[in-house]
């Protein structure tokens, strides 16, 4: 048996606990806020989508940044063995569209209970209000912390589990990445990720709350195109936000730091620019006397069609049966690319999650343990580790935690 800290619990640290427990170790967990899983209860808007209940093979292709690291830490612990966890633990859980695992309560808090009834049952203590400064490290090995206080608490192996930099009221403040450089152990630049961008354009601005179900995003520039796919999307009071924007986020947040790309917006993805060319000449030979705004009305919501009316200022006070065959076709043009210039993210304040992290370079995959400080063991995003939305970052946080508990001996 082994005398465990753990640093930090959130999702990460607090089944690391649990498994150190379970594997007979007595353990203590330092959170430094006045309670556990503080972030968790802002997960899935409050309803925390714990999981995505897929097979492992399928997960990984929502994971961006090193999947293949994951491997034995989601087979040892998969999205069935978070469910079956939870339920035991007394929280019943139900399965979404789109494999989305929830608490039936919809109470994300219900999550945490389950995890601090295992962490109860081996007896993990808890120590609240208690941040840590330090890892103490002697010849090569972790033995223990100095925390906040100056108190220094000794032990046989240390899990780092303080998360990345994302939402830093929930206590993510990075200091998990600081006690990683101070052991010499490699930390990769890290970008706010799964985060909504701001844009050059203030014309969208009066789009505010408009969201846009069924089309079809592009980011990219002028050499390549860095994220395309359908879904749903959002325009706010700084830009745009929603399902399609948050994965593209995740795709170009590294290059947006460096330079503006372009956002395209197919707003008729259903028809390809020959069709939407003829439904066009349909209506201004039905509609001769119409004005380019009534085409757009027809096809879009009225603000949007606004705006595009807007951008298309030269024809506003033509009639459509007026239009020449090149201002029609830029009509089908800002139909079918609708653009925007994408500027910044909205930092790590607005974050779901952090890319880089503590290189998985520094990690053995199949322990979690770093391979040059022995008996120092590091989970969850404080890793260089980060997937889309749909549940899949915190089985991350699970599946790295419950490895690197049950590989300490
Ligand atoms: C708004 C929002 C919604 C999200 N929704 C979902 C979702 O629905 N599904 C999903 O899969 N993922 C979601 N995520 C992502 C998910 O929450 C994270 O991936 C996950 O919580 C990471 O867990 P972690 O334990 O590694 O880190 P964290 O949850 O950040 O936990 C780290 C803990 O360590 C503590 N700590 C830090 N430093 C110290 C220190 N020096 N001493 C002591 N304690 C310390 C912190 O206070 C914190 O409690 C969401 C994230 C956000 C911000």
């Amino acid at each position: 048996m082994s005398n465990v800290i753990v640093i930090g619990g959130g999702a990460a640290g607090m089944m690391a606990s649990y498994a150190a427990g379970l594997c007979g170790h007595s353990v203590t967990l330092y959170e430094k806020n006045e309670k556990l899983g503080k972030k968790i209860y802002i997960t899935g808007k409050g309803r925390c989508n714990f999981t995505n209940a897929v097979p492992v093979d399928e997960f990984l292709k929502h994971v961006v940044s090193n999947e293949k690291f994951l491997y034995s830490a989601l087979y040892t612990l998969d999205s069935d063995g978070v469910i079956a966890f939870m339920e035991q633990w007394g929280t019943p859980t139900k399965v979404e569209r789109g494999n989305r695992a929830f608490p039936v309560s919809d109470h994300a808090s219900d999550i945490t209970k389950a995890l601090k009834s295992g962490m109860d049952a081996y007896g993990v203590n808890v120590v609240l209000n208690t941040g840590v400064k330090e890892i103490i490290t002697k010849e090569g090995r972790a033995c223990g912390v100095i925390l906040e206080t100056g108190k220094k608490d000794f032990a046989d192996a240390v899990i780092l589990a303080t998360g990345g930099l994302s939402y830093p009221t929930t206590g993510s403040t990075g200091d998990g990445l600081r006690f990683a450089k101070a052991l010499n152990l490699k930390v990769t630049e890290t970008y706010p990720a799964l985060v909504p961008f701001e844009t050059k354009e203030q014309d969208i601005l009066s789009l505010q709350g408009l969201a846009l179900k069924n089309v079809s995003v592009k980011v990219f520039d002028e050499k390549k195109t860095y994220f395309e796919d359908f879904g749903e999307m959002l325009f706010t009071h700084f830009g745009v936000s929603g399902p399609l924007v948050l994965s593209a986020s995740s795709k170009v947040t590294a290059l947006l730091s460096k330079k503006p790309l372009i956002l395209s917006i197919d707003l008729k993805p259903a028809l390809s620019y020959d069709k939407l060319d003829e439904k066009l000449k349909r209506m201004i030979s039905e509609h001769p006397k119409k004005k380019v705004g009534f085409v757009l009305c027809d096809m879009l919501p009225k603000k949007l069609a606004e705006v595009l009316e807007a951008r298309l200022g030269i024809f506003e006070e033509k009639n459509l049966s007026d239009l020449t065959r090149e201002e029609r076709q830029s009509i089908v043009d800002g139909l079918k690319a609708f653009s925007l210039t994408l500027t910044k993210t909205r930092g790590f304040k607005e974050a779901i999650i952090t890319q880089g992290g503590i290189s998985v370079k520094e990690i053995n995959p199949s322990t979690m343990e770093a391979k040059n400080v022995h008996g120092l063991y590091v989970c969850g995003e404080v890793l260089d580790v980060d997937a889309f939305t749909g549940g899949f970052n915190l089985q991350i946080a699970f599946s790295t935690g419950y490895l690197a508990g049950i590989s300490i001996n």
